[in-house]
Formats: structure tokens, sequence, C-alpha cells
């Protein structure tokens, strides 16, 4: 099959618009399809935080009283922004300073969506016509639907980033946004008495992918799948799961101008300067022999973050230093500030979002944690992989299949890192102390660092998978 032209649409597409994965993923699966040869198009809110940005762009459609502007990011993708100032000039994506969701993201997102799939759909304004649209996360979940109402158009595809997230609004949006009243049924979008964007987009696209293959069975059971694992239990031969990549050039600690000293898997030599460097900028005693553990995620409760801070106290019995850095739950910041006041000598604590400091955990680090209750991939467990940091990690959706778990003598040849099945501190107790362990066995520790650092977790491969699943669509719409 040729070139084939497809649409992504999407509330976050870095490095314009990025609050966590979603944003990385979106833009870095732009390029890498386009790298095999896809003609694709990013559909974005033009936010303000855009506005100021190069390539604020020229007008290339007007509709529903909105504007599309066009902008070619670094990749070579071009992104079209819709706007609407009533809409999107505001400070957050989602949310205003004080952190709490807009009272209007069903019109904020319900409005992009619909204008989405008119912009790309057969009767757009716009001579380029999409084969396939493909919607991330709730956002764009209506996108299927009103692709679906307006018939003649693209294939679609809903992706899943995080099941958790839903975008369940009262029923009256139904009428609101100009919907037909009979898609709110439960065979439908309605998802007890709310309106379920996510659910809209899960019934009504022609395949669902989400991103690892262990979180597609995951959430086809009641404990991961927040009410709509009936839903995927009926979809099941169209849901795929599809792993994540990572952006190699970026997080390459042979390249990396975030950190103190480069290095790669056949010199390692450069990680323990960034250890030191490390050390002394968060105040820690610059001991090159102890063991120093490392967690860089929202501090929430999927990531596990209590569990962390429930193991403290052994994790400091045993000798190692901890570092923390993220933000999120208020409760979790102030209980992880406390616990390095209460140890300043063993544990950092940094509350807040800093790119460079990621940057320099994962390169100066010796363990990195995450013990996540549910993930459906995961990105840093990958970087660490990648920067001779083993992962300990619990045995989760997208955790369980990127990292080859250590389990004695005879795994040494694949393992990468630590994988624990309980969700608790014990359970996190088991895999940390066998990597604390085996830390001290200085050549058996080089070859599970080696081992991660050896492999391939760049987007070429899911890319290929995801444009097989397009070839499928378009190939069954033809035949029709
Ligand atoms: P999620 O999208 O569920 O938050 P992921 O692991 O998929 O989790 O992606 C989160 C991304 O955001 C990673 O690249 C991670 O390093 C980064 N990140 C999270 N918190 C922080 C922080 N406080 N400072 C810097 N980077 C962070």
């Amino acid at each position: 099959m040729g070139r084939l032209k497809v649409a992504f649409v999407a509330a976050e597409c870095a490095p314009f618009a990025k609050t966590g994965g979603l944003g990385d993923v979106v833009g870095a699966l732009a390029a890498a399809l386009g790298r095999i040869g896809d003609d694709v198009r990013v559909i974005l809110p033009r936010y303000r935080s855009i506005q100021g940005l190069p390539g604020g762009g020229p007008v290339i459609a007007t509709l529903d009283g909105g504007t599309v502007r066009e902008a070619v990011l670094a990749s070579g993708v071009t992104v079209w922004m819709i706007d609407r100032p009533d809409l999107f000039d505001r400070a957050g994506l989602y949310q205003d300073e004080k952190g709490h969701d807009y009272s209007d993201n069903a019109l904020r997102f319900g409005w992009f969506g619909k204008v989405a799939a008119q912009l790309v759909g057969a009767d757009g304004p716009l001579a380029w016509k999409a084969d396939v649209v493909h919607a991330h996360d709730w956002h764009a979940g209506l996108v299927p639907l009103w692709t679906r109402l307006a018939g003649n158009g693209p294939a679609s595809v809903q992706t899943i980033h995080n099941m958790a997230f839903q975008g369940c609004f009262p029923a009256d949006t139904v009428r609101l946004l100009g919907l037909p009243p009979d898609i709110y049924r439960p065979d439908g979008a309605e998802f007890y008495g709310h309106l379920s964007f996510l659910k809209a987009g899960l019934y009504y696209s022609d395949a669902v992918t989400t991103v690892s293959p262990g979180y597609a069975e995951e959430i086809t059971t009641p404990e991961f799948g927040f009410g709509l694992e009936g839903l995927l239990q009926t979809r099941r031969d169209d849901l795929s799961g599809i792993l994540n990549g990572i952006d190699v050039d970026e997080w390459d600690p042979a390249r990396d101008p975030w950190i103190g000293r480069a290095y790669d898997g056949d010199h390692l030599g450069g990680k323990v300067v960034n250890k030191t460097l490390l050390q002394q900028a968060l105040g820690l005693p610059a001991e090159a022999d102890t063991p120093l553990c490392a967690m860089v995620s929202r501090m929430t409760w999927q990531k596990g973050s209590d569990i962390v801070l429930d193991l403290a106290d052994r994790l400091i019995g045993a000798g190692a230093q901890l570092i923390l850095l993220g933000s999120g739950e208020r409760t979790l910041e102030q209980a992880a500030t406390a616990l390095a006041a209460r140890h300043p000598s063993s544990v950092a604590v940094r509350i807040g979002f800093d790119e460079a400091l990621a940057h320099r955990m994962e390169a100066g680090a010796d363990v990195f944690l995450m013990p996540s209750r549910f993930e459906p991939c995961g990105l840093n467990q990958m970087y660490s992989q990648r920067y001779g940091t083993p992962p300990v990690v619990r045995a989760t959706g997208g955790l369980r299949d990127t990292v080859i778990p250590y389990g004695g003598e005879e795994t040494l040849e694949s393992a990468t890192g630590f994988v624990f099945e309980d969700s608790s501190a014990d359970g996190l107790w088991q895999a940390l102390a066998s990597a604390l362990a085996l830390y001290r066995r200085k050549d058996a520790w080089l070859r599970i660092q080696r081992n991660g650092m050896r492999r391939d977790f760049g987007w070429g491969h899911s890319a290929r998978q995801y444009r097989t699943i397009y070839e499928k669509l378009v190939a069954r719409k033809e035949k029709r």
C-alpha cells in the first residue's frame, strides 16, 4: 500500500504542548511514521502557550467559528492548530492556575474533536483527505463518533494512553455539542448517566490500541478497566497493544547535553562522575560506593509514591541513598519533604517538574524505582535501562513488557532489571534488596547495566505496527 494520509488528533504534542507522556508519544510517533513514509498531520488545540512559538503559522481553514493554523515541527511533522480564543487562550491546557479543571472542558474538547473530524473528513475544506484519523485519549474520543456519523470519511483508530482518564461529563453535554440524542445509550457513548468521551472513542472507532501488550490484556479485566472492561472484551479482535518507544536522541547518555560526563556501554566510567555531581547538587554525601536509588514521576497513588515512602526506612537502614523528583498529590509531596528533613544525609527530595534534573538522575543514580500500581507503558524504565540504571519495577502493564527480570545467576545473560508482583513496601523491598545485593557484585551489576544499554527502545518497530493496523483498516474500507 502506498503512502497513507494519517491525521492524529490529540490534546498534546511535544514540544508545542506537553504535560506528560501523551505529548511525547504523539510527537515522536508522528515523526516515526513520517520516517517510514506516511504523511501524518497532528491536529492540536491552539493553546496560549503555543501562540508565542515560531510558526504561529498561516490560516489554512476557517470552520464552525474557529480558525486552523499550520506550523511545522523540527521533526518535519506538520501541525494544524485549531484556534478559538474563548476556549483555548488560557493559562493551562486542562486546568487553571489553582489546579482546578476548567469547568467547560466538555465544550472545549468536544468542540475541538468535532472540528478536527470535519477538517480532515471527506467533506472537509482541505484538499488533503485523511485515510485514517487517529484519536489519542479521551480528549479526542468524539472524533471516531463524528467520523462515523459523517459516513464516507476515513477509517478511525482510538488509542488509550491511560484508562484512568475518561472524560465523563453530564448528559446535557450531548445537546450542548449538537450530537444526535440516540448516541446517548449504554450501547453507545453513555456511561452510567454521563457522556463518556473515551467510551465514544472505544465504541465508534474501527480499531482500538493501547500502549503496551500487557496493558491491552489488563484493561479487559475489572481491576484495570475502570468500568469499560466489558466493552473492551467485545472489541477484543480490534484491540491491540503496541509498546511506546522513547526519543533515543534526547535520551542518550553518550550525547546528553544535560549531564556532566558522557558515557556509553563500553565506557561506564563517566557514570560515576555523574553520580558524584548529582549527590553534590542534592546535598547528599558524595560517596561513590553508596547505592543511590532514584524516582522521577508524578507523585500519585498510580505511581506508588506512597510505597516508596513506606519503604524508605528499610532502604536507609541498608545503607542506600534515595532521591525523589516529582509533583502531584499534596499529602505525598509533604510526606516526601518531611522524610528528607528527617534524613538529610540519606534522602533528597525535589518537588516540581525539572527536565534537566530528570536527565541527571537517570545518569547519576544506580537504581531506578518504578513501583506503579498500574502503568499503561511508562517511559522512565526505558530511559533508565538506556542509562545503565537498572530499574526496579512492579510487574504490570508496560513495565512487565519492557524489563527483563533478574532471577538468579542463570538470568544474568539477559536480565535488565528487577521485577516484583505485590503492590506493597514488602513486595518492592524483595526486589530492591536483590538489586542492592547484586550492586555489590561489580561484574554481575555491569552485565545487567550493559544488557539494558544494548536494547533498542526506538520508535521504528512500533511505527511499523501502527502502519500495519492502518493498512488493514484502509483495505477493509476499500473492499466495502
Ligand atoms: P505518565 O505519562 O503517566 O506521567 P510516563 O512515564 O509515561 O508517565 O511519562 C512521564 C514523563 O514525564 C517521563 O518522561 C518522566 O521523566 C517525565 N516526568 C514526570 N515527572 C517529572 C518531573 N517532576 N520532572 C521531570 N520530568 C518528569
